[in-house]
């Protein structure tokens, strides 16, 4: 009997459900990545993100040859796509791990009856995109929890099922087309310092982060300067790794960095969750504020020199310019712009939910489209009216000025935390950094603005 195993967000060998079932269960598989146009149609097929995807599944490719087996990869209609192998490789069964977005539902659902149709089976297999499932952790009166801190409560009691060893060989059924694998240097628009990606990348990384970066999470992580979290998105993001056997390395290590470093982890199955219950929340507002962002020629220029690092105030530029610099920005950072664009400047949140996916090596559904409202006040945070001052937040989180003067090079000459607030400079000095803009908006007028428009809440 042969299997076909779909891979989709979950590009990896090592802990990998659906692969083990398919295995146990047939003579042989066949390991299929199909790019799926729906995706690319709607917008999702940014170039950061390309490179990324294509080092996954060359990396994938190569650690199925190195088993005696390949990678099949197919384009166009997933549903059709699937089908037609299936059909090549004459197989009973399809494996495919559980996805939370609504596209993704739609498609399970109409490759379930697409398959069923032609006499095949699907299984859908949870806890490979994520540590438990969407539905495992629900409170008594809904369908999701609606914040992080009941919900973690009861997602840190729950068991994680093990992890699994990467199978040692795989047989793929010979005389099946593959179509060329994208290459990173086809691609145009690449952000210049974008991370590599793939499982052994991947790997190592855990291992470096989990010897020695963990350790001093709990304190560090907010150090915008100090660039000390995992960077391990962009590898959670294409399933290069198991958010499982993440968490069993990390909690093996043991110690209040390695608890504040699976915390994070549980936020990212606690967005999943509300968006695998709420689909319609990724382009719409998950709590309704009756907010009437501003529109206009006056806020399309903030939008700009926001999107551009030309704000005015310098960790917000700085944060902007890192995220066009290397696809990636600090939590700090995306918690300051995301604010800075949605309080202060009073823009929807959907205009930099977009610029965060055009961009973002991580970019990802769940993850971003939960994170912007949480941050604008629609979503599930708990104080929507809180504003995080620009200032205030820089003297906190880059005391010394460092994370600015490296993304904001016109400014490098200011010393000290001097350098977040160039405007206070007297006339003579402040002409000296005459490429930086003056602030866009005084942060009390933002404030005020904000205010009087929620005010109406
Ligand atoms: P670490 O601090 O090392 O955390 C480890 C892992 O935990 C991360 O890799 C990530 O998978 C998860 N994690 C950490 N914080 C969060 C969080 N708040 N929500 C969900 N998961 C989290 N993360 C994405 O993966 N994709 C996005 O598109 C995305 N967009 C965001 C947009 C905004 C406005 C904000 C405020 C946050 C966003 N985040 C997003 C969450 C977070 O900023 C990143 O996951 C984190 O900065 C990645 O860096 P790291 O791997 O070094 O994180």
């Amino acid at each position: 009997t042969t299997s076909v195993v779909l891979f989709t967000r979950d590009l990896r060998l090592h802990d990998h459900p659906p692969l083990r079932a398919a295995l146990n269960g047939s003579d042989a598989v066949v390991p299929l990545f199909v790019r799926d146009r729906a995706v690319d149609t709607a917008g999702f097929a940014a170039p950061n993100r390309l490179a990324l995807l294509s080092d996954c599944l060359r990396d994938l490719d190569a650690g199925l040859r190195e088993r005696g087996g390949r990678l099949i990869v197919r384009s166009g209609d997933l549903v059709a796509q699937v089908c037609a192998v299936a059909a090549e490789a004459e197989a009973d069964e399809v494996h495919v791990a559980a996805d939370v977005s609504g596209h993704a539902h739609r498609r399970e659902e109409a490759l379930r009856s697409a398959l069923e149709a032609r006499g095949r089976r699907l299984h859908v297999h949870d806890a490979v995109t994520t540590v438990l499932a969407p539905g495992a952790v629900t409170p008594a009166s809904s369908d999701h929890f609606a914040v992080f801190t009941p919900y973690f409560r009861r997602w840190a009691e729950c068991s994680v099922r093990d992890a699994l060893a990467a199978p040692r060989k795989v047989r793929v059924p010979d005389g099946l087309r593959s179509e060329p694998l994208p290459a990173r240097e086809d691609l145009a628009g690449l952000s210049p310092g974008l991370a590599r990606g793939g499982e052994r990348e991947a790997r190592k990384r855990v291992s470096a982060w989990l010897r020695g970066g963990v350790t001093g999470y709990a304190d560090r992580h907010d150090d915008l300067a100090g660039d000390a979290t995992s960077r391990l998105s962009p590898h959670l993001h294409f399933g290069a790794l198991s958010p499982v056997e993440l968490v069993h390395r990390a909690r093996r290590g043991g110690g209040p960095g390695a608890e504040a470093f699976v915390r994070q982890l549980a936020w990212r199955d606690f967005h999943a969750q509300v968006l695998s219950a709420r689909p319609r929340s990724s382009a719409a507002d998950y709590r309704t504020r009756r907010d009437r962002w501003r529109t206009g020629a006056a806020a399309e220029a903030d939008v700009a020199a926001w999107k551009d690092g030309r704000t005015g105030y310098p960790i917000v530029d700085a944060a902007m310019r890192q995220l066009r610099h290397e696809g990636w920005m600090h939590n700090r950072g995306r918690l300051l712009v995301a604010s800075f664009l949605t309080k202060t400047l009073y823009v929807d949140w959907r205009i930099g939910a977009r610029h965060f996916l055009d961009l973002l090596a991580d970019g990802d559904v769940a993850n971003n489209q939960m994170n912007w409202q949480w941050t604008a006040g629609t979503g599930t945070d708990t104080r929507p009216h809180r504003v995080l001052n620009p200032t205030t937040q820089a003297r906190r989180f880059d005391p010394d000025g460092v994370y600015v003067r490296r993304w904001v090079p016109e400014l490098a000459g200011l010393q000290g935390r001097s350098v977040h607030e160039p405007w206070r400079l007297p006339e003579a000095e402040r002409s000296a950094y005459g490429a930086y803009p003056d602030p866009i908006v005084g942060l009390a007028e933002g404030l005020d603005r904000f205010k009087r428009a929620r005010g109406r809440d």
